[in-house]
C-alpha cells in the first residue's frame, strides 16, 4: 500500500496489511503539511536465525510502533518525537509495505537464540 503525502488525511484512518502472516495495522493521520504520524502495530511469526547454530526459526514479534513521517529532511526538534522511528520520506510517497519490510529486517538482525540452544545453556549452567 502507497499513499501520497499530500493526500494523507487529518482525521486517523485506518489500515492493514498482512507479509507471509505477519500483520502490520494501525492508523495513520496528518499532523502537519510535513508530518504524518503511524500508530502501529506489528504482529506475527518471523523466520529469524540464531546468533548461536545459525538455525533458522520462527519467532513471535509482537510490537507496538510510532512512526513519524517526514516529508524530506526531518528538522523539528520536539522531545515529544524522541520515542518514535522517524523516517523521512522521499518523493512524497508513503509505502507501508517498505515500513514493514524496514521492520521486519531491523528485527531479524536483533539477538536470537533457538530452542536448542537455549537448553545447552541451561545445562552448562546446572554443570558449573
Ligand atoms: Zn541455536
Amino acid at each position: 500500500m502507497k499513499i501520497d503525502f499530500r493526500k494523507v488525511p487529518l482525521q486517523k484512518k485506518d489500515f492493514l496489511i498482512e507479509s507471509n502472516s505477519v500483520k502490520f495495522l494501525g492508523s495513520f493521520s496528518k499532523i502537519s503539511s510535513k508530518l504524518v504520524d503511524i500508530n502501529s502495530k506489528i504482529e506475527g511469526n518471523v523466520d529469524v536465525s540464531c546468533c548461536k547454530c545459525g538455525e533458522e526459526f520462527s519467532k513471535l514479534l509482537q510490537e507496538n510502533i510510532n512512526f513519524l513521517l517526514c516529508d524530506g529532511l526531518y528538522t523539528s526538534d520536539d522531545e515529544r518525537d524522541l520515542d518514535k522511528i522517524i523516517i523521512e520520506v522521499e518523493g512524497g510517497v508513503i509505502d507501508f509495505e517498505e515500513l514493514l519490510q524496514s521492520e521486519l529486517e531491523s528485527f531479524r538482525s536483533d539477538y536470537h537464540i533457538c530452542k536448542s540452544c537455549e537448553n545447552s545453556d541451561t545445562k552448562l549452567d546446572i554443570e558449573f
